[in-house]
Order: C-alpha cells, then sequence, then structure tokens
C-alpha cells in the first residue's frame, strides 16, 4: 500500500510518498522539501508565523512535486500521515489541516504521529526493519535524547536527554557567534574540516563521576565558547574560526558519542541509530563509527538529506504505524506542540 506523509513542523513543509511491501519493509518513492530557513536567517532563528504562512503556500506545490516524482496519482494513496507534534504551534495546525483534507476527499484512513519518532523511523528505508531493541541517539534543532526503540510504532522510552541546550541549538548559537550562517550545523562542520579539533580543549558537559548518565548538557559548552571568543578579541587577535569550530564540533561528537555507546553497551542493545538534523554531521557519524566498531555495536545512521526534516520520515513512520495494526486517528484529530517521543501516534 501507499502512504503519503505531511511533515510541518517546523520551518520544512516536507511530503512523502512510501510504499509499505507485504513483508513490512518500507521503500521510499518521494521525498519533496520546500524550505523558508532564507526567509528566517536574518532573524537568527525560526519566525512562528513566517513559517506558517510559508506552509500555506508551499503545501499545495509540494503535494503536487511528490507525486509527480513518483509517478503516481493522489488516488493511489491509501493512508495519509502527519506530524501531531512536537513544533510550532501554528506550522502544524497547517499540516494537520492539509492532512485531514486529503484524507477526507481521498477517504483513506488518517494516522496523526510524533515528529522524533519520525527522525528514527526514516533509517528504515535506508537500512531496512530496525532490531528490536535499539538504541536511538536523537540529535536535532529541539532535541538531544537517548531513546530505547524496542518498537517503532508503539514502544519508544526515554532513557536520557540534554537538561538545556539541544545539540543543534548548540550549533546554531555557535555559528552566531562566530559570524556564520542561520542554521549554524553545516557551515561550522564544513568550517571545522580546516581546523584543528584539539586546538581548544572546551568542556565536556555531564560527564562527571555524579552527573546523570545518560543526561547531556550543552549550555556550559556554549558559554566557554563565547568567552574564550571574547578574550580573543580583546587581545585585539583574529579569532581562528575554523579552529573554534573544529574543536567545538569535537567536544558535541565525544559527549553524545561517548555517552551512547555506553548506554548500548550497559543495556546489552547490539544496534545504535543515530538521527535527527545533527547525525548530519560529518564529526559525529565519524567518531560514532570508529567507537561503535570498538565496542562491537552496529552502527546505522540515514544520508543527510533524510536527518533533517523531511516528509519522507512522516510516510515511513506512518507505514509502521499502519503495519502494526494501529487504529487511525480520529478526524477531530489536533496539534500537541509538545507531544511527547513516548506517543508514537495518536
Ligand atoms: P526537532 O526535530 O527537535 O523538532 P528541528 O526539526 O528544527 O528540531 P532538525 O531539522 O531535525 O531540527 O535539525 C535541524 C538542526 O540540525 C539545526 O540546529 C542545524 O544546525 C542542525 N544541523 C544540520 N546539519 C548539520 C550538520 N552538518 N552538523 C551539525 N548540525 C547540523
Ligand atoms: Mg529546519
Ligand atoms: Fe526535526
Amino acid at each position: 500500500s501507499i502512504i503519503m506523509g505531511v511533515e510541518t513542523s517546523c520551518d520544512e513543509t516536507g511530503v512523502g510518498l512510501v510504499r509499505l511491501h507485504d513483508d513490512g519493509t518500507v521503500e521510499l518513492l518521494a521525498d519533496e522539501v520546500a524550505s523558508s530557513v532564507e526567509e528566517h536567517a536574518r532573524f537568527g532563528g525560526v519566525v512562528p508565523e513566517v513559517a506558517s504562512r510559508a506552509h500555506l503556500e508551499a503545501m499545495a506545490p509540494t503535494v503536487r512535486r511528490a507525486f509527480e516524482s513518483a509517478g503516481l496519482e493522489l488516488s493511489d494513496v491509501d493512508a495519509v500521515a502527519v506530524t501531531v507534534g512536537p513544533g510550532l504551534a501554528g506550522a502544524l495546525l497547517v499540516g494537520v489541516a492539509a492532512a485531514k483534507a486529503y484524507a477526507a476527499a481521498l477517504d483513506v484512513p488518517l494516522y496523526g504521529v510524533n515528529h522524533l519518532a519520525g527522525h528514527i523511523a526514516v533509517d528504515t528505508l535506508e537500512h531496512g526493519p530496525l532490531p528490536s531493541p535499539c538504541l536511538a541517539l536523537l540529535v536535532s534543532g529541539g532535541h538531544t535524547q537517548l531513546l530505547r526503540v524496542d518498537h517503532i510504532a508503539s514502544k519508544i522510552t526515554e532513557i536520557g536527554s540534554t537538561v538545556d541546550d539541544a545539540a543543534g541549538e548548540a550549533y546554531d548559537k555557535v555559528a552566531r557567534l562566530l559570524g556564520l550562517p542561520y542554521p549554524g550545523g553545516p557551515p561550522i562542520d564544513k568550517a571545522a574540516k580546516s581546523g584543528d579539533a584539539q586546538a581548544i580543549a572546551f568542556p565536556r558537559g555531564m560527564t562527571g563521576p555524579r552527573d546523570a548518565k545518560f543526561d547531556f548538557s550543552f549550555s556550559g559548552l556554549k558559554t566557554a565558547v563565547a568567552r574564550w571568543v571574547e578574550a580573543t578579541e580583546s587581545r585585539g587577535e583574529q579569532v581562528p574560526v575554523a579552529d573554534v569550530a573544529a574543536s567545538f564540533q569535537e567536544a558535541v561528537a565525544d559527549v553524545l558519542t561517548a555517552k551512547a555507546v555506553r548506554a548500548a553497551t550497559e543495556s546489552g542493545i547490539g544496534t545504535l541509530v543515530i538521527s535527527g538534523g545533527v547525525a548530519a554531521n560529518s564529526r559525529l557519524s565519524a567518531l560514532a563509527r570508529q567507537r561503535c566498531a570498538e565496542a562491537g555495536i552496529e552502527l546505522r545512521v540515514p544520508r543527510p538529506r533524510l536527518c533533517t526534516d523531511n516528509g519522507a520520515m512522516i510516510a515511513a513512520l506512518g507505514a509502521h504505524v499502519v503495519a502494526a495494526g494501529c487504529a487511525p486517528s480520529a478526524m477531530d484529530l489536533s496539534a500537541n506542540p509538545a507531544l511527547p517521543v513516548s506517543t508514537v501516534s495518536l
């Protein structure tokens, strides 16, 4: 059967199409994304009203492009999945309203699903079914969590999370300090390639013996970078952007991979999935590859295009929810901006 996925939780209007096969595997057919990121760039962050309006304008054309690229008709759709949260309320509402309209017009079931679970589910499009259990390190613009996934459609349990900033948020704030554009992940990743990751010893938050084992903290790291940059400027010296970027990136990758590998080892879980926008980071995946190999853990990281927000991840999760036999959502379905990751579908 064919599942259509609609994503509007932040600043990407995503429409994905997947095929759910009888053996439970899910195949990617289309993944179209329209981003309003450039409209937000000059504000240094997403402006909710601007995002909602952009979703309204982009929805119909993005749907059209998805069907064109898959060579399918709207009438081929067997179910519609849509992000109901977490995310920006006004942005989510645009996707939910659109998905309801498509489901009603096509007379097919509607499934409201969780954006964060979608970030994990997308990996099945690339690497096949997830083993049960597996561990997921979800690192995105708004979230940083370690999750035990017993079943992608029904059982996800948080075992650790950030106590302050998300990893992506730290990237965005540090990029701003260094005069790099928003969103900060890609330009820091690029600048770091010509820098020395050992140049500056930035702190590794929450790694002391008395810190909660699987929680994270990135606000101290961000402050340390700010102080270092200020001190350099106050001496009248030029800030070595590449070295700061590389050293910051190393600190983030070090903490994330150390805790994820430790969590997998201690809970006897053999597979780690890293997903969310920050999973697109080249150093994070390289260090994770090295440390997982040393620990005998299988590592799965979706390709960068699938790590950041898209509709294919919502279609993929919708397919797993359908395959699991979950009940469809009611037609009075509403968005939940604070939906916890444990609620996979509504
Ligand atoms: P959430 O999923 O928590 O609701 P979001 O959807 O806004 O938040 P994503 O689209 O999953 O977040 O990820 C966006 C974040 O990923 C941004 O903070 C961005 O800087 C970061 N990011 C993107 N590419 C990279 C990269 N190569 N290296 C590091 N960070 C990156
Ligand atoms: Mg985005
Ligand atoms: Fe996201």
